[in-house]
Order: C-alpha cells, then sequence, then structure tokens
C-alpha cells in the first residue's frame, strides 16, 4: 500500500516545490553557514499554509493528517532542500502535538497558535548530558511550590533551542530517575533559564542546536501539559510521529541521492565513456534505487496505519531502521560515485552525506528501535 495520491495532496507537493524553490534554495547554504535559518522562513512558510499542515484547524493548523506532512517531508527534500532544513523550520512537529492532545485552551492560545502563525518558535526537551535513551531516567526535576514548579537540571542536544521562544521541557515530578515525568512549558526570558551554548555538528548546519540550563527556574502550574506525571505516556506517544518523520527524512534523502548520482553518472566520462554506461555503475545505481524504493513504500504503509489508529509501535521501529539503513548505503555509493567532487562543499551529496547520520541517532537511536523489536517479537 502507498499513500493515496488525491489533487489535494498534488497540490500540496506543487505548493511545497514551489516554497523551497523560491524561499529555500537561493539562500540555503547561507544558512548552513549561519547555523540557522532566519524567523522570516518561518512566517512565509506559515502564509501560504506550510507550517500548519498536519494540525487541525481548530488550533491554527491547516488540517491534514500524518500523511500530507510526511508528503510535505518528502517533497522538500526531493526538491533540493535537507533533513537540517525539516529539523529546523519543522521543530514545532515535536514541540506543539502534546500541546494539541491536551486540548488545553490557554497552552494552545499561548503557545500553539502563535507558532503555526511563524511568530513564535518551539523546541523539545528531552535529552539530558547524562543520556537520551533513557527517557524514564530524566533528572531535571521540577518541585510544586504554590501555584508554580521550581526547575533545576539542564538538557542537551536540543534542535531549535537556540532560536526557541518556548521549549516542551520533560522534567522529573517525582523523585529524580523514578520515570514520573512531566511536561512544562518553559518560556525564554524566564529568570534562570539560559542557552549554555550552540552546538557544532557535523551535519544539520542550518538547523541550531542548543544546550539548555535550568536553575531555580519558576514555571506556572498553568503550563504543564496534562495532569501531573503523565509526561512519560505522552511523549512515547507522540513519538510515532517524530520517528515516521525521521524515517521520511530517511528514505527522501536516499531518493534525491540516486536522482543526483543517476544525473552525475550520465554526464560523467571516463576512459571515454559515460560512467552510466558501465555495468559496475548501473548495477550500483539499481541497487541504490531499489534500497531507497523499498523503504519508501515500507514508510509509507506503516505511516498508513499509524494514521488508521493501529497500534503498530513495533512497526514504526522497523520503519525507522529500514529507512536509516538504506539512507546510510544509498549517501555513500552517492558521494562515492561523484569521485572527488562528492567530498567538497560544492555537492548536494556532500551535505546529504553528513545530515544523513543524524537520522539513526535522533527521535531514538537504531539500537533503541531493535530493542522495541525484540519486544515485539516476545523477546
Ligand atoms: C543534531 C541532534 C539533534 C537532536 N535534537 C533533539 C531534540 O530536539 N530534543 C531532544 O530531546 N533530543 C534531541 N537530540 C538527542 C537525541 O535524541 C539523542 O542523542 C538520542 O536519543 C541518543 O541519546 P544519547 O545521545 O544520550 O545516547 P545514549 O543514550 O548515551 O546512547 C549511546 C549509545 O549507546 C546505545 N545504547 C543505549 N542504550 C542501549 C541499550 N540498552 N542497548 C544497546 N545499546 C544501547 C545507543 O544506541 C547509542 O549508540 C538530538 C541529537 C542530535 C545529535
Amino acid at each position: 500500500m502507498t499513500i493515496v495520491d488525491t489533487p489535494e495532496r498534488r497540490q500540496l507537493r506543487e505548493l511545497t516545490r514551489a516554497f523551497v524553490t523560491k524561499e529555500v534554495l537561493p539562500y540555503l547554504d547561507d544558512w548552513e553557514r549561519a547555523g540557522e535559518v532566519p524567523r522570516s522562513l518561518h512566517e512565509t512558510a506559515a502564509k501560504i499554509g506550510l507550517l500548519g499542515i498536519g494540525f487541525p484547524e481548530s488550533v491554527g493548523g491547516s488540517g491534514g493528517d500524518l500523511l500530507d506532512s510526511i508528503l510535505v517531508t518528502e517533497e522538500v527534500i526531493r526538491s533540493g532542500g535537507s533533513s537540517g532544513l525539516i529539523a529546523a523550520l519543522f521543530t514545532h512537529g515535536i514541540a506543539l502535538p502534546h500541546m494539541v492532545a491536551s486540548q488545553d485552551d490557554g497552552l494552545i492560545e499561548r503557545y500553539v497558535r502563535p507558532t503555526l502563525t511563524g511568530t513564535m518558535i518551539g523546541a523539545l526537551a528531552i535529552t539530558e548530558p547524562d543520556g537520551g535513551s533513557d527517557v524514564a531516567g530524566i533528572r531535571t526535576c521540577a518541585r510544586r511550590d504554590g501555584d508554580h514548579y521550581v526547575v533545576n537540571g539542564s538538557k542537551t542536544y536540543i534542535t531549535s533551542g537556540v532560536r526557541s521562544d518556548f521549549v516542551t521541557t520533560a522534567v522529573c515530578t517525582n523523585l529524580p530517575g523514578s520515570g514520573s515525568l512531566s511536561l512544562l512549558v518553559i518560556e525564554k526570558g524566564t529568570p534562570g533559564f539560559t542557552v549554555g551554548r550552540r552546538l557544532e555538528k557535523l551535519g544539520w548546519h542550518c538547523s541550531d542546536t542548543a544546550e539548555l540550563s535550568f536553575v531555580d527556574v519558576r514555571v506556572p502550574v498553568a503550563n504543564r501539559i496534562g495532569p501531573e506525571d503523565t509526561g512519560f505516556l505522552a511523549i512515547m506517544q507522540q513519538f510515532a510521529t517524530e520517528r515516521l518523520s525521521l524515517a521520511t527524512q530517511a528514505y527522501a534523502t536516499a531518493q534525491r541521492c540516486v536522482e543526483l548520482a543517476t544525473r552525475w553518472c550520465r554526464d560523467r566520462s571516463t576512459f571515454g565513456r559515460p560512467l552510466a554506461s558501465r555495468q559496475l555503475v548501473r548495477h550500483r545505481l539499481a541497487a541504490m534505487h531499489t534500497r531507497a524504493e523499498a523503504a519508501r513504500v515500507y514508510v509509507h504503509d506503516v505511516a498508513e496505519r499509524v494514521a488508521a489508529g493501529e497500534p503498530v509501535v513495533t512497526e514504526v521501529a522497523m520503519a525507522k531502521n529500514v529507512a536509516v539503513a538504506a539512507c546510510d548505503f544509498v549517501v555513500d555509493a552517492a558521494l562515492q560515485l561523484h569521485g572527488g567532487f562528492g567530498y567538497l562543499r560544492d555537492a548536494e551529496v556532500e551535505r546529504h552525506y553528513r545530515d544523513a547520520r543524524i537520522l539513526g541517532i535522533g527521535g531514538g537511536t537504531t539500537e533503541i528501535m531493535n530493542e522495541i523489536i525484540a519486544k515485539g517479537m516476545g523477546l
């Protein structure tokens, strides 16, 4: 099964492609050097309805479901964008869903609507310096004090953490490491909340990544998402969407690299003949295309099942691993086929090669996905 093509979805693809061509491609190299995308890009994307895809109109979104979000991600990368751009521009895809699910009107008015109009930027902070895979082991704590929580701790590797106006933050509301977590929305500018460091990375250069510090930060109880101690469940419920987005970034990056490598191998001649005329090269391109296509079809199948409300936690983990493995294989082969040029900043495959490395780490590592799959097998 694959995502059903409708006239609306074809229009959404065209809208996304036009946005990337006009608003992204001329500037992406500059943003990569600057280490972030401008706020104005969020506003532009919001104005044409792209930022709100996958969020209901009742909270300020543009409507559509998970499958539409996947199509946007796919098209951004296939049009010459990058997974780094997706991380930077669509961070709200991980920062907002818990608030939307909680149906808390106050939080929706203060954070969800302004973010979907592009005037606010949000981030999601779960990972801590002591570890990211063990979510239940979070040590950043929130102690209740009247109408406030007092938060102490630190977070790291937080996407859009430098630019964000608020951070959906996982905190321990019981004994540290007990797994009794809650989610608090913490605003920039709250005394004691600081961005410690902008982190330098292998890839995703246009996406800012931060270390965050909380020292006696007073956060209103009204900024808690859902009831106290329900944060772990809320985080796990939203992981499916994040993991499928990362899986989409992986197969779309692979598809884009197949296109780039195929074009290169047609144009480049060695020993008097185009590379694409050599059987070894043709078979390599065929294997790359096969891996990318198989990953795309499987991710679409699992996404359809998630959108239909099926409990497919194991399949989501398998989809992420399948797509990441395909992507790793393809970006490596695509760079190799480009020869020395593939290693240069001027080559688009060079960026995809670096950007792709995070996809098997973020949103739960390949090893953690394997743990989930093993559990699903009854092991
Ligand atoms: C660019 C970037 C952006 C990110 N954005 C965000 C963000 O926006 N918000 C956020 O909260 N986090 C974010 N992260 C953090 C990311 O989710 C974590 O890095 C990831 O979950 C892994 O956690 P860790 O780095 O602490 O590794 P660890 O948990 O310390 O794991 C280290 C290694 O051990 C392996 N391992 C761990 N446990 C086991 C086990 N039981 N069995 C076998 N192997 C195991 C892991 O797979 C990994 O290979 C980001 C990271 C990066 C690099």
